[in-house]
């Protein structure tokens, strides 16, 4: 014999939706700061003591132009990035990077390929 399903609903249950509740308790509104790099950035004049060690002179009115945007800017007003394992300083308009400088046994290795000029 065959057994069919549904033989008896189950009786109306958990209806307990209703009810004008505008209790919803700390409602978070935070959500604005995705973990954003940003938080972390710094600009040019962090690492004008490393820029003069490199360079020789001070760098940080030195005035850089974006190879990917054209922003002209002084590296100054750079994004500077501090991450372990350099610095990494960042066009402010199009985020591309300028400049990147690695530390390697106590040899600063500089990479300027991200600008078009710097003077
Ligand atoms: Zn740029």
């Amino acid at each position: 014999m065959r057994s069919l399903d549904g033989s008896g609903a189950g009786g109306p249950s958990g209806a307990a939706v209703g009810g004008a509740g505008v209790g919803e308790a700390g409602v978070a509104e935070a959500g604005a700061a995705e973990a954003g790099v940003d938080e972390f950035a710094l600009d040019g004049n962090a690492i004008g003591g490393m820029l003069m060690e490199v360079f020789g002179t001070d760098m940080t009115t030195a005035v850089g132009t974006c190879a990917s945007c054209g922003a002209v800017a002084q590296v100054a007003e750079f994004s500077v990035y501090m991450p372990e394992l350099g610095i990494v300083v960042r066009c402010r308009r199009c985020n591309a990077v300028l400049m990147v400088f690695v530390r390697i046994h106590e040899v600063t290795c500089v990479d300027l390929e991200g600008l078009a000029s710097l003077s």
